[in-house]
């Protein structure tokens, strides 16, 4: 008995339990009153509407599938609804909280000591401090694994990072960002807190982005910056931590596609229903239905599969490679709805007030974070063929 939504054809929401269903319903009604009235100007700004904040903290929503530490302790499929909700109306918001409570916190909560996340996880969960995620480099991108650029040096009294990181979202305005940095001694990766305000640390917003406008992403600098051995994530050792972290919030990303191309389609459902031409509605037109059609057939095997995904990641299953298989799939099927969406609008299509636009632009940016379609492609071939096609 939820009211109809055009874009669950399957009525996978029948499989969440009169709590999780609850969630989801505050969830999209926050998107929807709060959120939506505003996106449009904000992206066209390139502004964060930091108002939003306060009223996000209601929802207790962040940490959503951690244990202590004041989370929630549900299942991580609520993690991928809730991600589906948010980006079904805005990526960027979505983005912003991904990186928050998925790549900030998770850091913490998988790579923190247990003095690290008493600190930092219940403030987070509040959103009384906000995270962010430092891992990819102007010169480093997909070759993180084994390239990383920003080093890392013991004084004996201090680490001193220097380098620089690009893309970092909410880096401008984050109280923790979490940088990743090669040991000039061990060549091994670790992992570091850094606190707003240490001198050693500069963010620049970057400007001029064609996708993923509200969220503030920032090409940071490290020039000597210290950072104690306190605030080194005591149970990063290399790389392959930093992955751990990576495969939890794939998942995410692949929910955040099933939303963004649900949202598209909604919208372009109901503007064909709308819409007359030639005396009729468009969407009595064939061609136009086959669009329709294409695009529910996209969006529903998207939902099942991330559906599966995550009841894998609840039963303690997930592979790197089940991740990367979401990630690859839902991106490509994503792609595929938004730009029909936006096709059958015809000229409004690109006009932002008619919201298809800012899907069609957003999507773009989901194609290539967290792994590219290449990468996430080449970690599934490894997978199933026990080559590795990476050079390194
Ligand atoms: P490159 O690695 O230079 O890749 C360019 C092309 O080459 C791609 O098509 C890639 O798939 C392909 N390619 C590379 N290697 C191979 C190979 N071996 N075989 C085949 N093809 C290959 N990073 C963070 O750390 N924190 C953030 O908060 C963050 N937010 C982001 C937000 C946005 C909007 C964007 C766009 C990026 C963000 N990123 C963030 C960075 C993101 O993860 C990288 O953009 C991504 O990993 C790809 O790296 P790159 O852009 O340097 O592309």
């Amino acid at each position: 008995d939820l009211p109809p939504i055009d874009g669950d054809f399957y009525n996978l929401d029948l499989k969440l339990s009169e709590e999780q269903r609850e969630l989801q319903l505050k969830v999209r009604n926050f998107m929807e009153d709060e959120v939506r009235p505003l996106v449009n100007e904000h992206w066209n700004r390139a502004k964060f509407p930091f108002e939003i904040i306060e009223k996000f903290k209601k929802l207790n929503i962040a940490g959503v599938p951690y244990e202590g530490y004041g989370c929630p302790n549900l299942p991580f499929l609520m993690e991928g609804i809730i991600a589906q909700e948010i980006a079904r109306v805005d990526v960027s918001i979505s983005t912003f909280f991904g990186v928050h409570s998925g790549l900030a916190m998770g850091s913490i909560y998988l790579c923190g000591s247990e003095e690290q996340k008493q600190e930092w996880l219940p403030k987070m969960q509040k959103l009384e401090a906000i995270g962010a995620f430092g891992l990819t480099e102007p010169n480093v991108g997909s070759g993180v694994a084994g390239g990383l650029e920003t080093t890392c040096k013991w004084d004996g009294e201090n680490w001193v990072l220097n380098g620089q990181k690009k893309w970092i979202g909410n880096a401008t305005f984050a109280d923790v960002i979490v940088i990743w940095a090669r040991d000039e001694d061990s060549n091994q990766v670790k992992g570091f807190l850094v606190r707003k305000g240490n001198p050693g640390f500069k963010a620049e917003k970057m400007r001029d982005k064609m996708a993923l406008r509200i969220v503030q992403n920032a090409l940071i600098d490290l020039t000597d910056c210290k950072v104690p051995e306190s605030d080194r994530l005591q149970k990063a050792e290399s790389f392959r931590d930093t992955a751990k972290v990576l495969k939890m919030t794939r998942a995410g990303v692949a929910w955040q596609a099933v939303g963004c191309a649900r949202g598209a389609y909604e919208s372009a459902l109901k503007y064909t229903k709308k819409r007359e031409q030639f005396g009729r509605p468009i969407a009595s037109y064939q061609l136009i239905q086959n669009h329709l059609v294409e695009m529910i057939a996209n969006l529903t095997s998207m939902q099942t599969l991330c559906f599966r995904l995550s009841e894998l990641q609840d039963q303690g299953l997930l592979k790197d490679e089940h991740a990367s298989l979401a990630k690859v799939y839902c991106s490509m099927r994503m792609r595929d709805v938004v730009s029909r969406a936006r096709e059958v609008m015809g000229g409004n299509g690109i006009l932002l007030e008619y919201d298809v636009a800012r899907f069609v632009a957003d999507a773009e940016a989901i194609y290539s974070y967290e792994g590219t379609k290449e990468i996430n492609s080449l970690i599934v071939g490894r997978a199933i063929t026990g080559y590795s096609a990476f050079v390194n």
